[in-house]
């Protein structure tokens, strides 16, 4: 594949296009970083995904029955507060429910686990079971609300974030700030965290090992906070969550459970900043997060 047709589907992974029209075949190795699609023209989920490469033993990803419903597929869900009120903003126009994803169980932890998001922190300064500990200035563990009902997923800090040793403070962040506080859960009350924790080089995305060597600080991050709802932000954070290979736009909409907790997947503020026009479905996805929280708190 020629370098133009590489950056094409690169462009086409961020749209979170779940089609691909070609002229001729190409091939996409699912081991590269740069491989974000499947060519692929089968249009209903297997019964059973494929894990990602190198994502850790353990994760099973059924598709697509959710044994328990959290909430019927359909109009948007009114909080009882609002009931008999006006309806909050970000329920105005709301997309609705959508139907279940992939169904993920995770590896159970070990048993000298990390007994609190502190001793996580700990051990992640001074973490050196990937390459990416060469460049970094300082760890980005993940922040916020111990107990949130809401837990945020990124990719992995950026420029920012590693002088700061905090996840989404630039102009990503700024973003995420204002989307969460238009679902009325402002910054302070979520938990935020990155699939990896130290700054891959020049912002790239991280590699399947890389991913997978910090994937357990993530996995215990979130069995400690236990969230009522977890956001994907980006086909990363989907991915290593998930233990998938799939384009952005076969993952949104839907909603997935991570051992048992639903997961829903939009866009990253980063992409968001270059495209503006996807701030639009990103804002259904983030109204969608959000009425789950109504169904379930
Ligand atoms: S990215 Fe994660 S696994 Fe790699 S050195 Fe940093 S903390 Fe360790």
């Amino acid at each position: 594949m020629d370098e133009l047709a590489r950056r094409w589907l690169a462009v086409q992974r961020d749209l979170g296009g779940d089609e691909l029209i070609v002229d001729t075949p190409i091939e996409v190795s699912a081991s590269s970083p740069d491989a974000p699609v499947e060519a692929t023209s089968e249009r209903t989920p297997p019964r059973r995904s494929k894990p990602l490469p190198g994502a850790p033993r353990g994760i099973e990803s059924v598709v697509p029955q959710d044994p328990e419903p959290i909430a019927s597929v359909g109009p948007a869900i009114v909080p009882k507060r609002y009931a008999e009120g006006d309806l909050p903003a970000y329920l105005k126009d709301a997309p609705g429910i959508p139907p279940a994803g992939l169904v993920v169980t995770l590896p159970p932890p070990p048993a000298a686990a990390w007994p609190t998001l502190e001793a996580v922190a700990e051990t992640v300064a001074g973490c050196r079971a990937c390459p990416l500990c060469a460049d970094r200035t300082n760890t980005v563990p993940g922040e916020g609300n111990p107990t949130a009902s809401l837990m945020v997923v990124g990719e992995g800090p950026g420029e920012q974030e590693d002088l700061s040793g905090r996840p989404f403070v630039g102009r990503a962040g700024e973003l995420l700030d204002k989307m969460l506080l238009a679902i009325e859960t402002p910054r302070p009350t979520v938990y935020i965290a990155n699939v990896v924790k130290c700054r891959p080089p020049r912002n790239r995305t991280p590699l399947p090992d890389e991913r997978a060597a910090c994937l357990p600080y993530l996995h215990r991050q979130i069995a400690l906070v236990r969230p009522k709802v977890l956001l994907a932000l980006g086909a990363t954070a989907a991915e290593a969550l998930l233990g998938v290979k799939k384009p952005l736009g076969e993952l949104r909409l839907k909603v997935h459970r991570l051992d048992g907790i639903p997961l829903v997947v939009t866009y990253h503020p980063a992409a968001l900043l270059r495209n503006p026009n996807w701030k639009r479905p990103a804002w259904d996805d983030v109204r969608i997060a959000r009425q789950l929280l109504d169904a379930l708190v």
